[in-house]
């Protein structure tokens, strides 16, 4: 393993790693209620060891196509014997590509993971590094996706699933918990009070920790997604990779994965990160542009990015910074619109909350010219909570 340590995305201390390390110890005790950001810690790497494993392909796992592919990049010593997440398609879409006016539009198609989610390459993490230590609880707060997949990833290894969810979860969510006999807490309130709630219950039991906004490792696996797009491309970075945002963990991580590629000198620069939020929900595109924060009493169907206090914010801001990035926000027309195109031009049947990524470049193709550009949809999710 080539962790060195982990640092404090808000102290910038550093702290040794320890499977169960997860909020910054100088940080933890000095939060306030409202205070989004608790002292999420970042994974350090020895990246010259790393990088010798990694091209050298030493250790064997160079011939995986799931996200172990890239273990000398993760906090773990050897793959768990779970089912494989990652290694989806990225998919040419020239019809979409050029409606848009790029060179070309990629799509990489996250749905393809065992749950249907991105979310599964995060709880690869989790049940890897709980073996090592032998872990028998987990829990986590989600609007379902995460849940659905801590939950098939314990039924598969005979472990018990916590799980906290926001009283607006899907019929088709809650069915898929209850099929996978998760203990379930349906919340009085939303995404953001089932975070609480999963944590006091979390600390209160000593569970294992399958929240990204908490436990430091799982956004590693999240990671992995750039590490591949940049090989599926030839080491190529695209211009811009654009991903829906709630907590922020998914997008924070693909900028990490995409600075890794670059700081190890397999691709050149850094694509801009594009965020996309909903126009009901928008906290990150607020906090991002500086503007305040707007309450706003309509709903959205976007449930998977409908987070009001986003948890990773740090990290998310420090890579649409480094990235040079951008966020907006889309309405729930717009999103339904591209959730329809995506599937008659581009054969993809993305969820609601992951269709706001094309809404959201369609958008940004109004701001700027995007001739001769590489783009990159990262549709996170599959699962249907209604007809389209
Ligand atoms: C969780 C999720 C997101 C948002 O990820 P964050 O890490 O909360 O920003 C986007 N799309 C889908 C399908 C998700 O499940
Ligand atoms: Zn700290």
């Amino acid at each position: 393993m080539f962790v060195i340590n982990l640092t404090c995305l808000k102290c910038g201390t550093t702290h040794p790693m320890t499977p169960t390390s997860y909020i910054c110890p100088t940080c933890e005790h000095g939060s306030t209620d409202m205070d989004t950001d608790i002292g999420i810690l970042d994974v350090q790497y020895d990246y010259l060891a790393a990088q010798e494993a990694l091209l050298r392909g030493k250790d064997n796992n160079s011939s995986r196509s799931d996200i172990f592919r890239y273990i000398p990049l993760l906090p773990v010593k050897q793959p768990a014997d779970v089912p494989h997440a990652g290694g989806t398609p990225l998919l040419n879409a020239p019809r979409l590509a050029s409606r848009l006016g790029l060179k070309s539009l990629y799509i990489k198609d996250e749905t393809r993971n065992p749950t249907r989610c991105l979310k599964d390459r995060a709880t690869v993490i989790a049940m890897t590094m709980a073996q090592e230590i032998g872990v028998t609880d987990f829990y986590c707060a989600s609007a379902g996706n995460a849940a659905i997949s801590l939950a098939s990833y314990c039924g598969h290894q005979g472990l018990n699933c916590h799980v906290f969810v926001p009283q607006e979860a899907s019929q088709t969510r809650l069915n898929w918990l209850r099929r996978f006999g998760a203990n379930i807490q349906v919340s009085t309130g939303n995404y953001d009070q089932a975070f609480d709630e999963a944590e006091t219950a979390g600390a209160k039991y000593g569970w294992y920790s399958r929240n990204c906004a908490y436990n430091p490792f799982l956004v590693e696996g999240k990671k992995t997604v750039a590490l591949e797009i940049g090989e599926q491309l030839g080491w190529q970075a695209p211009d811009l990779v654009v991903s829906p945002v709630g907590d922020g963990c998914t997008l924070g991580a693909i900028g990490k994965g995409f600075r890794e590629l670059s700081f190890l000198g397999l691709t050149d620069r850094l694509p801009r990160l594009l965020g996309i939020q909903s126009e009901v929900i928008q906290p990150l595109v607020h906090r991002y542009h500086e503007q305040s924060i707007t309450q706003d009493q309509r709903t959205t169907a976007a449930a998977s990015m409908a987070v009001r206090r986003p948890r990773n914010a740090l990290r998310l801001l420090k890579e649409l910074r480094a990235s040079e990035g951008t966020m907006l926000a889309v309405s729930d027309s717009q999103i339904a619109a591209a959730q329809k195109l995506l599937a008659v031009e581009a054969g993809i049947i993305a969820e609601f909350t992951s269709s706001a990524t094309l809404a959201g470049l369609m958008k940004q193709a109004e701001a700027e010219s995007l001739a001769g550009k590489t783009a990159v949809l990262v549709i996170t999710g599959g699962r249907l909570d209604s007809d389209f």
